[in-house]
């Protein structure tokens, strides 16, 4: 089986370590291929290869920075099914939705396309007699990213384009459980024209993660994953002196209340909590019903829509399920492990994904199928922590404000949204609600590509989001300069037409 290794200078290098973890084809549960895991030496390599390439790329002007992000869209559009395939092939999410998400990608692309604009600055005139003051923003140096396995082509695509087409070099760590996906962009972002260095792509755990947040070279890390990790990714780093961004993980709630429009409830409930198997940080996996009648409707509609579920194979099956398999044998098996715990917890178990019947020649598949719990309550573990699967748990209230309390009251803060007719409703939920991305009547708020993404609470640590306004900020460092010139060309005139001399 093939071993794959790091991407240098924009070469493919093999391993040298003795370890690797093996990549598997969820929807088979067969391996596909190894991953070495790094050592701290490669990842020393790497942090030097991009350390080696940043002055002159940092002095490479935007406008040519961005001429290679144009070229890197343009060939990742051309092979977006490509990546996609891997994608499908080592996440396990069906292919349509593995389009999306570098479609998704795409779009940060697009943004750091502009960044030309976006560095622009500011300026003042006459901040004081003949003085004059501007802010230039220059590039960090070496930046690090750490990325999950739920998004191998979007979440570096949240980090790398705006930070690189800002003049800063990367070393990036994917995640070992998907990376060929990423290593593929990587691929791309070379044919693209970015010189040697400017990205590099070590695989690994956590050897190759501590030297990247210890190393002094590195300036920046931005991570996506759970949040222990996180947590421990935002200390370490800031306590060697580093800038970063660290996101976690979600326990996403949508409110329902009893002037919704049930079918549309309906409709958004099923992709946003069954999607990708509820492997999203932005997946509903609360539903707050307000009042039981809204609560008794809710279950009868999702559990006949539930029945009508295809869970298979992202690729290879017509028509195409709407559900593949989870990453890995071992979060399958924490999956079910959180359905079993549910019952023991009291919560009606409505449907139950477990042991469902596999489609004929994948019954190793890594499954579970669309589950859902009823009256489940803030006491239980299965509504405090997140299961990252196709469960959905139901949880009546009886009013607005004990909705809203319970969302605020919830460690998490990633995403929610509210379901209602009523704009005032609709406001109050927007001004007070506690979380950073909020939905009304649309049920996965994630932000564009030109705004930021990231939540609230331990959902985040660290003041800066990814993409948009902060993640040029981020990836920045601010100076401003406060000039006067005593002594100038007043004292005669040039009267040839100004050239660039
Ligand atoms: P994870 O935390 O297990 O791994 C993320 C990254 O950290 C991987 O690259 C992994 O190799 C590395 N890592 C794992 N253990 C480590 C350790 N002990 N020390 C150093 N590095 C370590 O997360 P995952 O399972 O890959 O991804 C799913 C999680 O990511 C979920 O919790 C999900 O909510 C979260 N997530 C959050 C967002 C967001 O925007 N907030 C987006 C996507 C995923």
């Amino acid at each position: 089986m093939q071993t794959l290794g790091n991407l240098i200078n924009n070469e493919a290098v093999a391993g040298r370590s003795e370890r690797h973890a093996t990549v598997y084809n969820p929807a088979t549960g067969e391996p596909r291929l190894y991953v070495s895991l790094s050592s701290a030496d490669e990842t020393r390599e790497a942090i030097a290869a991009a350390q080696a390439a940043f002055d002159s790329w940092s002095k490479t002007p935007p406008l040519v920075r961005a001429r290679v992000m144009f070229r890197f869209k343009t060939l990742l559009e051309e092979r977006r099914d490509e990546v996609a395939r891997l994608i499908t092939s080592e996440h396990g999410k069906v292919f349509s939705d593995a389009q999306g998400e570098v479609t998704r990608g795409l779009e940060v692309v697009e943004f750091a396309c502009g960044i030309p604009h976006l560095l622009k600055g500011e300026f003042s005139s006459n901040v004081g007699r003949d003085i004059d003051s501007n802010s230039l923003m220059q590039p960090l140096g070496v930046c690090a990213g750490i990325t999950p396995f739920n998004f191998p082509a979007m979440v570096p695509l949240w980090m790398l384009p705006v930070a690189i087409a800002c003049g800063n070099t990367f070393v990036l760590k994917p995640s070992e459980k998907d990376p060929s996906a990423t290593m593929l962009i990587g691929e791309l972002l070379a044919e693209a024209g970015l010189p040697a260095g400017v990205l590099n792509i070590v695989n690994g755990d956590k050897e190759a993660v501590d030297v990247l947040l210890t190393d002094e070279r590195v300036q920046s890390v931005s991570f996506v994953g759970s949040t222990p990790i996180a947590e421990y990714i935002y200390k370490t780093a800031s306590a060697h002196g580093k800038r970063c961004q660290a996101l976690g993980g979600a326990k996403n709630h949508m409110v329902v209340m009893p002037d919704a429009d049930p079918q549309q409830v309906v409709s958004s409930l099923m992709g946003a909590a069954y999607g990708s198997a509820g492997e999203r940080c932005m997946a509903i996996s609360v539903a707050v019903c307000v009042g039981d009648e809204v609560a008794d409707k809710l279950i009868g509609m999702l559990k006949n829509e539930i029945g009508q579920m295809r869970t298979g194979p992202g690729l290879g099956v017509e028509p195409e399920p709407h559900m593949g398999p989870l990453v890995t044998r071992e979060h399958q098996q924490k999956v079910s492990g959180y359905i079993d715990l549910g019952v023991e917890e009291g919560a009606t178990l409505v449907c139950d994904g477990r042991g469902f019947k596999k489609v004929e020649g994948y019954e190793n598949g890594f499954y579970v199928g669309p589950t859902l719990f009823d009256r489940v309550t803030p006491q239980m573990r299965i509504y405090q922590e997140e299961i990252f699967g196709p469960v959905l748990a139901v949880v009546r209230v009886d009013s607005f404000d004990e909705a809203l309390k319970l969302v605020n009251d919830h460690e998490y803060g990633n995403g929610t949204s509210i379901f209602t007719r009523d704009g005032d409703t609709a406001r109050q939920f927007e001004e007070n609600v506690q979380v950073g991305m909020v939905g009304v009547n649309v049920p996965i708020p994630v932000p564009m590509a030109f705004h930021c993404f990231g939540g609230w609470k331990r959902s985040v640590f660290g003041p800066l989001n990814m993409h948009g306004p902060d993640g040029v900020r981020f990836f920045t460092r601010m100076k401003t300069v406060t000039r006067r010139w005593p002594t100038g060309i007043r004292a005669g005139a040039d009267f040839a037409m100004p050239t660039m001399k």
